[in-house]
């Protein structure tokens, strides 16, 4: 006999967790499967959080290392323990996973240990179990792309996975493709010693971003000690005893040069991963890019079966598959769950950090809309003064006629917390006005923000 669910959750990342809690505080009885040993996905075990404890412990090394000096702090002898960082990288995500299970236990969700495959279009089966439900929601998540003749093993040649283990410093890390991940990455190893390199197809680094956003994030990293290899493609890499070997050419063609380095990481993007969940025995369809399709209400092609997060369309993002999780598990239940795309931000955590939400001005401009822009630099931000911490500026752009505000652009100290204004801005529709006449405490970086609102109307007071 088959346990029956009203909501079984396939996957235990931030889409399917969250939205396994969300169902159950909704008064359904969930079940979640989860195929890893610990909860949380990608996102707590492998991605977000191990990621960003070691940008916190090699932004503290770096600190020690080189502006301390500057406020006057003297410290001889400062020496790197690697094997405490990943230590306490270890620890930090042990709390996480740890808490989600308190929280499925908090909220009655049942964690079904083992991988979900389907058996037909409501069932499943999990380590020869058989499992039914009324709602079965697919939150499978993504894992990295691979590239032709780049043979990971996770020691020489690393995923993002593997970049996060690393029990030793390289010499010298190249990073094939110049995104979020990569340039994360590399800034840990970065700041822990190793000379990086980035290799990347196209001629500019995160693509995505506005385009005077990504010039002057690459003109500071480079600053930082980043080599750019920009318009390159790497075709091979060979291992010879403990260097690889990679040949890179011109995108576009023309000679190909070889590049020697200890520690290669492969970050050229991540793609849906339905594996071994046997969805044509449910008849789930896939787009051409194996993104299970979904309508607007999250629902496949199959009635009863939904999919959510990093395996279907739209920006891999934590934040975005956990509101898709809340969203579904509130349309289950008859509300009017909704998830506004056009507000999502995005944040690189390199220092400085890089976040965004709403349209680039190449988005505007394309979209043939006429508008405004305000800039404000950290340089003259008192706040940004006393950290030390002047790179980098806010860009927001808002429609001419309207003054709505279309998109908010800011690379500087905390830029992933200072997004959060713009965000909420954006969400309620608000001017860049708005902005502007909203008090802002002084001194913080947040300033900067009001400034740039201001700036959209030719009137910032301290630039
Ligand atoms: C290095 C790195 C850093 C990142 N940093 C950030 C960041 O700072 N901010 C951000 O927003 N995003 C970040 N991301 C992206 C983020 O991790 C993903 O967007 C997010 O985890 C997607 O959540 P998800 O629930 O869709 O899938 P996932 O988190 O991938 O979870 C899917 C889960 O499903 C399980 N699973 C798969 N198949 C089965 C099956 N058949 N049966 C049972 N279980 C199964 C997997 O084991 C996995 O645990 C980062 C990613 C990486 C790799």
């Amino acid at each position: 006999m088959a346990e029956t669910f009203d909501v079984i959750v396939i996957g235990a990342g931030p889409g399917g967790y969250v939205c396994a809690i969300r169902a159950a505080q909704l008064g359904f009885k969930v079940a979640c499967v989860e195929k890893r040993a610990t909860l949380g996905g990608t996102c707590l075990n492998v991605g977000c959080i191990p990621s960003k404890a070691l940008l916190q412990s090699s932004e503290n090394f770096e600190e020690a290392k080189h502006s301390f000096k500057d406020h006057g702090i003297e410290i001889e002898g400062i020496k790197l323990d690697l094997a405490r960082m990943q230590a306490r990288k270890g620890e930090v995500v042990g709390a996480n996973t740890k808490g989600i299970e308190f929280l499925f236990k908090k909220n009655k969700v049942t964690w079904v240990k083992g991988a979900a495959k389907f058996t037909g279009a409501n069932a499943i089966e999990v380590e020869g179990k058989a499992y039914t439900a009324k709602h079965i929601v697919i939150a499978t998540g993504s894992d990295s792309v691979p590239l032709k003749g780049v043979e990971v093993d996770e020691k020489h040649v690393v995923t993002s996975t593997g970049a996060l283990e690393l029990d030793k410093v390289p010499d010298h890390m190249v990073v094939i493709g110049g995104g979020v991940i990569g340039l994360e990455l590399g800034s840990v190893w970065r700041r822990l010693g190793a000379e990086v390199t980035v290799v990347e197809f196209l001629d500019k680094i995160i693509p995505t971003m506005d385009g005077e956003i990504s010039k002057s994030f690459q003109q500071i990293l480079t600053k930082q000690g980043f080599k750019f290899k920009l318009g390159h493609k790497v075709t091979s890499a060979k291992l010879e005893g403990e260097a690889v070997k990679l040949t890179v050419e011109p995108a576009k063609g023309g000679d190909a040069e070889t590049i020697t380095s200890d520690v290669v990481l492969l970050a050229i993007g991540r793609y849906a991963y339905t594996e071994g969940l046997n969805l044509t025995a449910a008849g789930v369809e896939t787009d051409e890019r194996g993104r299970v399709k979904i309508d607007n209400h999250f629902q496949t092609n199959v009635p009863g079966v939904y999919a959510i997060g990093d395996v279907v369309a739209g920006a891999m993002l934590a934040h975005k598959a956990e509101e898709e999780g809340v969203a579904l598990a509130e349309i289950l239940s008859g509300q009017a769950g909704h998830v506004n795309y056009g507000a999502i931000p995005s944040v690189v955590y390199t220092w400085p950090e890089v976040a965004s939400v709403g349209q680039t001005e190449e988005e505007v401009k394309a979209a043939g809309v006429a508008y405004k822009v305000g800039k404000f630099p950290f340089m003259a931000n008192g706040r940004a003064r006393a950290m030390g911490c002047t790179d980098g500026f806010v860009k927001l752009i808002s429609e001419k006629e309207t003054d709505k505000l279309l998109g908010a652009h800011i690379i500087g100290p905390d830029a992933g917390a200072l997004i959060a204004e713009c965000v909420t801005a954006i969400e309620f529709g608000a001017s860049a006005e708005d902005v502007a006449r909203t008090c802002h405490a002084h001194p913080t970086l947040s300033e900067a923000v009001k400034e740039a609102a201001l700036a959209v109307d030719s009137r910032p007071i301290h630039v």
